[in-house]
């Protein structure tokens, strides 16, 4: 999973591609040219702890 950061709205998109078209789905401006943004590890734990609690919750 890859993250920009959008310079027109300032919101943040996220994508699995790292080629092709990049459109900011919150503006829709091209983000094809845009730096990649590092994701943090801390939102990724969370994300993992979410999902556990979700698979555990029968
Ligand atoms: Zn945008």
């Amino acid at each position: 999973m890859n993250c920009k950061i959008c310079p027109f709205c300032q919101q943040p998109s996220y994508s699995a591609a790292t080629f092709g078209k990049w459109i900011c789905p919150h503006c829709n401006e091209d983000l094809t040219l845009v730096k990649f943004s590092p994701i943090r590890n801390d939102k990724d734990s969370t994300l993992e702890k979410q999902k556990t609690r979700k698979t555990n919750d029968h």
